[in-house]
């Protein structure tokens, strides 16, 4: 009951890249980089299991971008080909890689780091990859043409790699998909298609990260543009509890997602957000259990797990590790609550 787990990064640790800064490049190369991310790893498997996160992550350690991580091996992508795109409709203006060809994946992109961080924690170990959807809004395209054939050349690829990370060991498989809060007509469309596309055989768990972003400028300005009710997850949640992943990640701490939206996804695991990871003081576990409660008046107990709202990557590590023992013990006083026979 209440099983915790995270939406999957944490911060770089000072000796890997500069501290509290998304996309900060690393500080060192070859084996010393290698031997850093390793021993980030298990600084933050500790922490998680010290706070008693049941479904572990490795916090993206070998990773500087959520989704150009998984697209630096692909072949079919033009590196020096840099084009200026307004992503996630205009929020953000970035200069991205181009596919000039058909993408083929040449070799196992994450199987070394999976391995490692396998070996090192005895619990259930969630790996995350980037979305078909949200790779097309975070690359130019020269070769495809449609957004949707390219996406779906994305998910052929993601699916062979999430299949070999399940055979590694992983024991949820989660995709991250900020876009589907962006172009919920695209995801009826073909971003579910994809999705469940770069699905297809998987035997561990399956999840979707849906999310209004990190705790960032452009999207703390964003979503002051969003109203006093956030209903995007209105158009897609429909849709997605109609597809065959297993859970859904959303963003509830602080939001302003009215929680009765939980009840458009009656078939799924909710990845509840009862951790903000744009304020810079922790929740206490009063705090968290509040959200669980709010939660639970929407769904089914069992199908609550208590998460992050989104990724932890930009906050001060001390902060990250506070909300982690906020996170666990909130679900613990959940747990005391919930399963007390009545
Ligand atoms: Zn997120």
């Amino acid at each position: 009951m209440f099983e915790t787990t995270i939406a999957g990064s944490l911060p770089k640790p000072a000796w890997l890249a500069d501290p509290e800064k998304l996309w900060a490049k690393w500080r060192l190369k070859g084996d010393a980089l290698l031997d850093a991310q390793r021993d980030a790893v298990l600084v933050w498997l500790k922490e998680q299991e010290d706070a008693g996160i049941d479904i572990a992550t490795n916090g993206e350690q070998f990773r500087v971008h959520f989704v150009h991580g998984f697209l630096e091996p692909i072949e079919g992508i033009d590196w020096n080909l840099m084009t200026p795109m307004g992503i996630r409709a205009d929020r953000y203006t970035v200069d991205v890689p181009t596919v000039t060809a058909a993408v083929r994946r040449p070799a196992s992109v994450h199987g070394e780091e999976v391995r490692y961080t396998r070996v090192h924690t005895r619990g259930k170990l969630k790996f995350t990859l980037p979305g078909p959807m949200t790779i097309c809004d975070t690359i130019a395209d020269a070769h495809y043409g449609r957004r949707a054939d390219m996406a779906m050349a994305f998910a052929e690829i993601l699916n062979e790699e999430a299949r070999e990370l399940e055979a590694l060991g992983v024991d949820v498989i989660q995709f991250d998909e900020p876009a589907f809060n962006v172009f919920m007509e695209d995801v009826a469309e073909w971003g579910m298609a994809t999705l469940e596309r770069a699905a297809e055989g998987l035997k561990c768990k399956t999840a979707v990260h849906i999310c209004y972003g990190y705790g960032i400028d452009e999207n703390i300005q964003w979503k002051k543009t969003l109203g006093e009710e956030w209903r995007q997850y209105e158009q897609s949640f429909p849709v997605i509890n109609g597809s065959r992943i297993d859970q859904v990640s959303l963003e509830c701490a602080n939001s302003h997602v009215p929680m009765s939206l939980l009840r458009l996804l009656p078939d799924k695991e909710l990845m509840v957000g009862v951790i903000d990871v744009a304020s810079r003081e922790s929740e206490s576990p009063e705090q968290v259990l509040a959200v669980i409660d709010e939660a639970c008046e929407h769904a089914d107990v069992e199908r609550v797990m208590p998460c992050t709202n989104c990724g932890m990557a930009p906050l001060p590590r001390s902060l990250a590790a506070a909300k982690l023992t906020a996170l666990g013990h909130g679900a613990a006083l959940a747990r005391e609550k919930y399963g007390k026979v009545p």
